[in-house]
């Protein structure tokens, strides 16, 4: 709260406060974290907890369950460089992540977390989302009562993918273009880089994987991701 509060005092805003939202861990707090909405200048913004993780163990490592992405399109590129490395038994399951993966009943959706705000709060009104620096996904609204300083904003990807309309492409950190976090296909890029001295070409060839990746963006994510969060980055 002392952060919150510095943030506020330094007019760092707009200031938003993600929750990602699961049984067992927060879910008795989901409605004070939305009460904090009456008296900040913020949002506190629910996100649907993605499972991670496991299903690497079932579909080999870095690529998704058919090799192949949107259009049911195979990359040439994945399949002409190098192999990703093999996962570490480190980084499976509950040894590589918080083990929420494992449980069934972890995810709270979006129409549960909006009952129980609502059910102690009262109603919520929608917001203009352009009105919301940084809105990203998400959708945004008010408490209808109690005159509130913020926001509340729901980025509910499993109850209601966005996919269509996903722009990002993530780097790891060990050179491989991921289409998604979730379960994207993926293009080893490093030993491309590598591969050429010319920085025009090497612009050139990282353009075209690039192109590669994004038909590779799934039309809609499946139920389980298929890498841990620590080799995807955020
Ligand atoms: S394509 Fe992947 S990263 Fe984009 S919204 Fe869907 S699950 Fe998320």
């Amino acid at each position: 709260m002392r952060g919150l509060d510095a943030a506020e005092d330094a007019e760092l805003l707009p200031l938003k406060v993600n929750c990602v939202t699961m049984r067992g861990t927060n879910d008795d707090e989901f409605v004070d974290f939305a009460r904090l909405s009456l008296s900040r200048r913020l949002t506190v913004r629910f996100i649907e907890y993605m499972p991670l993780g496991d299903a690497v163990l079932m579909h080999g490592p870095g690529h998704r369950a058919d090799g192949r992405g949107r259009n049911g399109q195979a990359s040439h590129l994945s399949s002409a460089l190098n192999p990703l490395p093999a996962i570490h038994a480190s980084e499976i399951g509950p040894a590589g992540g918080c083990g929420a993966q494992d449980r069934g009943d972890v995810l709270v959706p979006e129409a549960e977390v909006r009952a129980r705000i609502e059910n102690e709060l009262g109603p919520l009104v929608p917001v203009d989302r352009a009105s919301e620096a940084g809105v990203g996904p998400a959708s945004v609204y008010r408490l209808a009562q109690g005159d509130p300083k913020g926001r509340i904003g729901f980025i509910s990807a499993m109850s209601a993918p966005f996919c269509a309309t996903c722009n990002r492409l993530r780097l790891t950190a060990d050179g491989v273009l991921r289409s998604c976090l979730f379960e994207g296909g993926e293009v080893p890029i490093r030993e491309l880089m590598r591969s050429f001295k010319d920085p025009a070409q090497r612009r050139r060839a990282v353009a075209h994987a690039m192109t590669e990746c994004v038909r590779l963006k799934p039309d809609a994510h499946g139920a389980h991701g298929n890498q841990q969060m620590s080799r995807i980055g955020g």
